[in-house]
């Protein structure tokens, strides 16, 4: 197992900045998720690590050998892109094979190692069809196989799952974590998904105009964001996130009330600061009741069976809260 690390890593097109002095250490093992909207720089961040992009400035290193200059072939990467390209006349066998093949390996160690893949891939029972009679989620399994058929010291995979169907994202999301313990491997994953990038993760990395927004564990980015980007991206549906005028007038508690316009609602809190400050209140730490709190005006409703979401208007904010179903 290797670990990785950039340090101050830009990356331009021309005059356009799209990767801003991105410092990152990647332990070795480590399960790392990329996260962020789309052309936020994730997958030219990716490919920079692979080295099929150059870095503009910076370091990267793989364990400890500087490796920006280091051709791909010599970085012990493999990549597995979203869509999967793989051979439609060969075998699944022979697909998996193909890097091997390439390298020059013995026939029967090739059949060997194939063997092993599909086994871990749980994919020996079909392991002589063609890529036409088998499943999308199958599909991408064989190009993991691919990617790990050379023993990759890292595994990077951007967006890997977006062209499957809801049920098979799920599946190939349990997998992949298992595959991970399995391999015990380095694995980069790239995402616009910030629920894959929960699920998945031992460390997300959040980037935002090609900056990374935040870095930390699924639960530190949730109950922890360290700017309102981070805490809006996290947590489905949505932090609200309310303007607030703070009272320090009162000697240990502030008073802090929320502006709108004839339904003002007040509260003591711990506050230091002075002046217009941003409130964040996560929809599930909210409920409805008859007495007192915030009024606001009902403008959707989702029925999720466990969960029931409601969108509400608090003055020109829309505002949303999810209730529970479950006992
Ligand atoms: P993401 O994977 O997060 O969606 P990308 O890394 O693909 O984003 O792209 C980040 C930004 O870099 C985008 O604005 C994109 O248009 C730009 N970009 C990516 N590749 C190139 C390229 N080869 N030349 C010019 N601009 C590019
Ligand atoms: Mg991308």
């Amino acid at each position: 197992m290797t670990g990785l690390s950039l340090k101050k890593v830009c990356k331009k097109f021309g005059d356009h900045s799209v990767i801003l002095n991105v410092d990152l250490s990647i332990k070795p093992g480590e399960f790392v998720v990329f996260v962020g909207p789309s052309g936020c720089g994730k997958s030219t961040l990716l490919r920079m690590i692979a080295g099929l992009e150059e870095i503009s400035s910076g370091e990267f290193w793989i364990g400890n050998k500087r490796a920006d200059q280091l051709p791909v072939s010599d970085r012990d990467i493999a990549m597995v892109f979203q869509s999967y390209a793989l051979y439609p006349h060969m075998t699944l066998a022979e697909n998996i094979g193909f890097p091997l093949r390439l390298a020059k390996m013995p026939k029967e160690e090739v059949q060997q190692k194939v063997m092993t893949i599909a086994e871990v891939l749980h994919l020996n029972n079909i392991i002589d069809r063609k890529p036409c009679q088998i499943s999308g989620g199958q599909r991408q399994r064989v190009a993991i196989g691919r990617a790990l058929a050379r023993d990759p010291k890292v595994i990077l995979l951007d967006e890997p799952l977006s062209n499957l169907d809801a049920a098979l994202r799920l599946e190939m999301r349990v997998e992949l974590a298992r595959l991970h313990k399995q391999l015990a491997a380095t694995m980069i994953y790239v995402t616009h998904d910030q629920v894959e990038a929960m699920t998945l993760a031992d460390r997300i990395v959040i980037l935002n105009n090609g900056e990374i927004a935040q870095i930390g564990t699924p639960l530190d980015l949730y109950s922890k964001p360290a700017n309102t980007f981070v805490a809006e991206f996290i947590g489905s549906p949505k932090m609200n996130i309310f303007p607030v005028e703070i009272d320090n007038s009162k000697a240990d508690n502030a008073s802090v009330r929320l502006t709108n316009e004839g339904n003002d609602f007040t509260f003591d809190a711990p506050v230091q600061t002075n002046g217009p400050l941003q409130m964040g209140i996560r929809p599930e730490h909210m409920s409805p009741t008859d007495n007192g709190g915030i009024r606001g005006l009902v403008n959707r409703v989702e029925h999720l069976g466990s969960d029931t979401y409601i969108y509400w208007h608090f003055s020109a904010l829309l505002s949303r809260f999810r209730i529970s179903n479950r006992a």
